[in-house]
């Protein structure tokens, strides 16, 4: 048998982490790496943190699991942390992102139907859009990388350009149900949307009483230097999926609602086994004690400033590969003049763990207590990579 035991879906680096502490990963030989890339922008307070080890540690030795067929005091209070803290007036707990996704997308349909309405059951979204790997997820998306193979798609789906509310606007009609969007396209390649577009998508929203639905996945909890991107946008959706940091590393999501969004999620309609098991909201509630507050928020912020600047200074000294930086807060993308998957793996080599995506831009994303020695390490490290980088030929 030549398959491995592993199904071979991802292109798995030589990088083998056994152990991590603070901003570092040691792989199975000692090797050291600085770790910007945070398992994808989820583990925000970096690796072995002490206050969310010690609430998993013992959360687990108390309750871990029970179902949803029983009252949450755990639940109860995470949600109404999230719900205080955001626009949002009701949670429903996911064990991934992608699942916070299938509950938005439900939620909004459902909005629709009970109101009697249930034909509007269409989304817009965008291109270079990532909203997970489930049928409705890749559904929602026009990538072939994504979706070849899985067709039939589910149905309810249009995409239209990214930042560009006449595209929006040409794609409405009858069955427009709402539009689905990432505040700043993440693994399209640290694509901060315009606050014109997101502003025009909500009042066409309120004008034609639609959907707003923000996949804040990976912008959200203090990533972009805010608790989540609308925040800083000044927009509000009316659903809004959470997860990769809410957990800093334990497997957890949520699917946060108005009231009025979540009208039609009455009794039976969704659920889930795991869901908001103590544990998860041990692991949630940990996180949220050290990251939402005002200080700590301006901390990324002002840690994602120095990150840039530094990032921007440096990169005239290497033009013929490095375009520009852009993003918000800790969740910065370098745009490269050459293919950045390759510089990501080269970077690898040096002990640099970042994430490519799309738009050859190489993602930086950090934890977000990351300190100034990280960022001298960091870009120096970059610095050194770029002099003794050899380009590869284009193939
Ligand atoms: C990572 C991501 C998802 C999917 O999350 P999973 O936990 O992998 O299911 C969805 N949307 C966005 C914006 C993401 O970055």
């Amino acid at each position: 048998m030549a398959i491995t035991p592993l199904m071979p879906v991802y292109p798995r680096s030589e990088v083998r982490p056994v152990r991590g502490d603070g901003a570092y990963l040691y792989g199975e030989n000692g090797e050291k790496y600085l770790d910007f890339a945070a398992g994808i922008a989820v583990n925000i307070l970096g690796h072995g943190h002490p206050h969310l080890t010690k609430a998993i540690q013992e959360q687990a030795a108390t309750l871990m699991h029970v179902s949803n067929l029983y009252g949450s005091p755990q639940g109860e209070s995470f949600a109404k942390r999230l719900t205080d803290l955001t626009f949002a007036d009701t949670v429903f707990f996911t064990n991934s992102g992608v699942e916070a996704i299938e509950c938005a997308i439900k939620t909004a349909r459902r909005y629709h139907y009970a109101k009697g309405n249930p034909h509007k059951h269409t989304l817009i979204t965008f291109k270079q859009a990532f909203h997970g790997r489930t049928m409705a997820a890749i559904s929602a998306t026009d990538q072939p990388k994504m979706i070849d193979g899985f067709a039939p798609l589910l149905e309810g789906f249009k995409v239209g350009e990214f930042d560009n509310l006449e595209s929006a606007k040409a794609l409405m009609d009858e069955n427009t149900a709402g539009f689905l969007l990432e505040p700043v396209q993440g693994e399209g390649g640290i694509r901060p949307a315009s606050k014109e577009f997101l502003q025009g998508l909500r009042d066409l929203c309120d004008e034609h009483d639609l959907m707003l639905v923000f996949d804040e996945v990976q912008t959200g909890v203090a990533r972009t230097g805010h608790l989540y991107a609308y925040q800083y946008y000044g927009v509000t959706p009316d659903i809004m999926s959470s997860a990769k940091g809410i957990g800093g590393g334990f497997p957890m999501g949520a699917c946060l609602a108005s009231e009025k969004a979540a009208a039609g999620m009455v009794i039976g309609t969704h659920g889930s086994t795991y869901g908001g098991n103590p544990l998860a909201m041990a692991a949630g509630e940990a996180v949220f004690d050290i990251v939402a507050n005002e200080d700590f928020l301006a901390q990324v912020r002002s840690t994602g400033e120095r990150l840039r600047s530094a990032l921007e200074q440096m990169i005239p000294n290497h033009d013929h590969i490095f375009e520009s930086v852009r993003g918000l807060g800790l969740m910065l993308g370098i745009k490269m003049k050459t293919d950045s998957r390759a510089f990501v793996a080269y970077l690898r080599t040096r002990g640099i763990l970042t994430v490519s995506a799309g738009d050859n831009v190489v993602r930086v994303l950090p934890p977000l207590n990351i300190e100034e020695q990280h960022i001298r390490e960091f870009v120096d490290g970059l610095s050194a990579a770029a002099s003794a980088y050899e380009v590869p030929e284009a193939a």
